[in-house]
């Protein structure tokens, strides 16, 4: 069961949690906001009212995990937002990273590969709210190139390689951050498109995220 009442201790709690990820070094005005703006608990199960504001990730269903939230806004950070930009996200989720995109102004598209956690998207709650984002059940492996090319792309789970259908649905000047690396760790990469169409890779903090699986799942 999931509550979808905001208390002021929601938001008290939620207050807290972003004094916490300014001192882990979050500094961007707009991703805290957005993590101040958006209620967390909504996304889990009532048993985890609380927990929503703990900086830590938390089982979704299926076997997958809402980010922790310093990892969303470690994420939001490097994609160094503006306005409008189009972003495509792969690893829907519980949808939270893609409403923090969201509240921040971005117009979101994100690919889900697990059936069921793509269908509790069509009923939640926040979906009228932020019309800025589009749903698809899909392999991210693929991307949507029928809406490339992207300003930015944010992949939220471990991808094994830098998957080349997503660096080819990148705008010039574009930027991709993603999780690198096979087994329990992954490196934070940004990977920025050039005029000449080269690739530059820039490396940040490991990371530990579930793992990207090629093909769809029913
Ligand atoms: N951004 C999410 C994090 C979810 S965890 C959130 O805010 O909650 C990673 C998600 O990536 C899982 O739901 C998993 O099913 C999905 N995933 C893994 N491989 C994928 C792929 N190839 N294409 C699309 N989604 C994938």
């Amino acid at each position: 069961m999931r509550k979808y009442e905001d208390t002021y201790r929601h938001k008290g709690l939620r207050k807290q949690l972003v004094d916490i990820l300014k001192q882990k070094g979050i500094s961007n005005e707009s991703v805290l906001d957005a993590i101040n703006a958006v209620p967390r608990h909504f996304f889990l199960d009532s048993a985890f009212d609380k927990a929503a504001y703990e900086d830590r990730a938390l089982p979704i269903g299926e076997g997958q995990t809402i980010s922790q939230p310093y990892t969303v806004a470690y994420q939001s950070q490097l994609l160094e937002l503006k306005p409008y930009e189009k972003v495509l996200e792969i690893g829907t989720g519980s949808g939270y990273q893609a409403i923090v995109l969201a509240e921040i102004g971005a117009q979101v598209f994100t690919i889900e590969r697990q059936k069921k956690l793509f269908d509790e998207h069509r009923k939640f709650i926040l979906r009228g709210k932020y019309l800025n984002i589009k749903y698809f059940y899909g392999d991210g492996y693929e991307g949507l190139p029928t809406f490339a090319p992207f300003d930015k792309i944010i992949v939220t789970a471990a991808a094994p390689f830098i998957p080349p259908k997503l660096t080819a649905q990148l705008k010039t000047g574009g930027k991709m951050v993603i999780p690198v690396g096979e087994g329990g760790v992954q490196q934070m990469l940004r990977i920025t498109k050039n005029a000449d169409g080269s690739l530059s890779e820039e490396v940040f903090d490991n990371f530990s995220f579930v793992p990207m699986i090629e093909g769809r799942n029913n």
